[in-house]
């Protein structure tokens, strides 16, 4: 038995990204120094992409340099105009991909329970220039995608899914990567899966993989003709190999994260004031986040972060501010419009959640809390 307080000194980051051993990555790089192809969809482009259809239980995938430039281009890609319906409690990439194609967003509310866009309240948003719809599966908690569907079936709308939180995740089975239009992964280092900096678009529809991915190579059709006004998004080879490292350790990963929100789950449930987001039993999470919302509970959420980071603990309150209050958007949106997401974000705080992460700091931060 290790004794208790020991390994709790040094600052505790909200999350520390996952490395494969150094030789393991190391060997990879060998042919790279042999073939001296760094980049441009070279072979561990290929073979990411190909192992990466398998994990993720799709039969269309393109990979990218990151996540939002995912996002962007597969906004591009599907040609649209007019208005997205989209939730304000997310990361600045969801709203910035809309606004960077052109599109205005719509902000609906969202759901009380589990944070995501609420499909109850969607349609009040829906106009006649509305054209899709972009939820976010925050935290990893899955949508309503049943209700989102059938909702966009009956207008005519695209769904794109920001399920940048949400990798390896499966409903009934069924990898998540299959629903919807699109979906977008990120694979920067703070999440679950990373390639240092990466993403990837699953899509249903075949016939959007060559504009998928002519878009990421500046719309490049062949070496005299320019098809599309594209951007730069392709992973390089040095990205595509960590994410090659990192695939072969995943279930390992995941399976350490779960053994830590148990842990946390255990500590804090059944505690009046302190929610947690419920477990889904036809979802296989991935464990993203730790999120916790102090809701009536004695001390609030500003409360907890600043005491923990007294204690060098550092959570995070993720998502806060919302998006419609950004500064950027100042006077475009009004917060007040989606009270449900304005209430969270002042409550909600994400707890240090990672692989490597000792079970007692788990302990001192719920003894912290629960004080
Ligand atoms: C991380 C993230 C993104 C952007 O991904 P990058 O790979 O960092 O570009 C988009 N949306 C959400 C919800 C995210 O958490």
């Amino acid at each position: 038995m290790r004794e208790k307080g020991k390994n709790i000194k040094g600052p505790i980051a909200v999350t520390r990204s996952s490395l494969p051993p150094l030789e393991e990555y190391v060997e990879m790089l060998k042919p790279l120094w042999e073939s001296a192809w760094l980049t441009n969809m070279g072979d561990y482009h290929e073979e990411l992409k190909r192992q990466l259809k398998i994990y993720l239980k799709t039969q269309n995938l393109e990979l990218f340099v990151n996540g939002h430039m995912a996002l962007e281009l597969a906004l591009q890609a599907l040609g649209l105009k007019g208005e997205v319906i989209t939730t304000p409690f997310s990361f600045a990439s969801t709203t910035h991909a809309i606004v960077r194609n052109g599109l205005t967003p719509v902000f609906g509310d969202i759901d009380p329970e589990n944070y995501t866009l609420d499909a109850e309240r969607l349609e009040d948003r829906i106009t006649e220039n509305t054209c899709a719809i972009l939820p976010v599966h925050v935290y990893g908690n899955l949508c309503d995608v049943d209700r989102i569907q059938e909702i966009a079936d009956r207008h005519g709308l695209k769904v794109i899914y920001d399920a940048a939180h949400t990798f390896g995740e499966e409903l009934d089975g069924r990898g998540v990567a299959e629903l919807g239009d699109l979906s977008m992964f990120s694979f920067h280092a703070t999440k679950v899966f990373h390639s240092i900096e990466g993403g990837a678009v699953s899509y249903r529809d075949p016939g959007l993989a060559d504009r998928l991915y002519q878009l990421k190579n500046f719309g490049i059709m062949n070496s005299e003709s320019v098809e599309y006004v594209g951007a730069n998004g392709k992973m390089n080879e040095f990205q595509a190999a960590m994410g090659l490292c990192n695939l072969r350790h995943i279930d390992q990963e995941i399976a350490k994260r779960k053994r830590l929100a148990d842990h946390y789950r255990k500590r804090l449930s059944n505690t009046e004031g302190i929610c947690l987001c419920s477990e889904n039993p036809r979802v296989r999470s991935n464990y993203a986040y730790m999120p916790v919302v102090f809701d009536g509970y004695k001390k609030n959420r500003d409360q907890v972060f600043e005491e923990l980071a007294r204690a060098d603990i550092h959570a995070r309150k993720y998502f806060y501010p919302c998006i419609n209050s950004y500064a950027c958007y100042r006077g475009l949106f009004d917060e007040k419009e989606t009270p449900v997401a304005a209430r969270i974000s002042r409550q909600v705080l994400t707890l240090p959640l990672y692989a490597e992460l000792d079970p007692e700091i788990v302990d001192r931060i719920c003894d912290l809390i629960l004080v």
